[in-house]
């Protein structure tokens, strides 16, 4: 298993990241959330020589789709994403398949793993690069905050689980690449996050509902 390549960039008027995931050794290559300036992300692919056969979406939310349409008809990758948002995925896309919890999915000759991490929306996944040290992280994950929890299908108690447990378990130097450009800087560590990330630290639900602004469900 190698190590990918991880090109951030960022797109549109929401500071959104969309990521180009590349193997060197094969020049097969992954497109993450195509939502904005689709041609930047697939000109970054050309340049390099690689070829997009596989689109990873952390979630269907608008800013993470909206140009998952015109990524698809350019490449024709099969798009990966949790069972719960394939429904909304097939509306930009036939070729859509879900993948399970902890699945690897190969790129190239090496892999992302889903990670099942609701609680932004009931289908969020992060994707994990073992070997790449990399953490995709979507919506749920932000540099020094997290995604809301105030939308159809969000869940604050799940959110605490998601971000205490299921990244709480990943290596503390691993890398997070989230889904918007709201930090300081553009990536960082869950070392450093759950050092310093409110979010992070509020590790009980009534903490993390007194920060987010929400009720804390009954
Ligand atoms: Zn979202
Ligand atoms: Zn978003």
């Amino acid at each position: 298993m190698g190590r990918l390549e991880i090109h951030q960039l960022e797109v549109g008027l929401l500071q959104n990241f969309c990521e180009v995931i590349a193997c060197p050794e094969t020049g097969r290559a992954a497109l993450v959330d195509p939502a904005f300036e689709v041609d930047r992300l697939l000109a970054v692919a050309a340049r390099e020589g690689w070829t997009v056969d596989t689109i990873l979406l952390t979630h269907t939310h608008d800013d993470h789709v909206a140009g998952l349409d015109e990524a698809y008809a350019a490449t024709g990758a099969v798009v990966r994403c949790h069972p719960l948002e394939v429904e909304i995925a097939r509306r930009f896309a036939d070729r859509v398949e879900a993948v399970s919890d902890g699945e690897d999915v190969s790129v190239g000759a090496g892999r992302m793993r889903a990670i099942w991490a609701p609680g932004h929306t009931p289908g969020c996944v992060c994707w994990y690069g073992p070997e790449s040290e990399a953490l995709i992280t979507g919506d749920v994950l932000f540099v020094g905050s997290c995604g809301g929890v105030g939308y159809p299908g969000s869940d604050p108690a799940a959110m605490v689980d998601t971000l205490q447990r299921k990244l709480g378990s990943l290596p503390e130097q691993t890398r997070v690449y989230p889904g918007h450009d709201y930090g300081k800087t553009p990536t960082s560590t869950l070392m450093w996050e759950f050092a310093t990330n409110p979010a992070l630290r509020a590790d009980s639900v009534a903490a993390f509902c007194a920060l987010k602004g929400v009720p804390v469900p009954g």
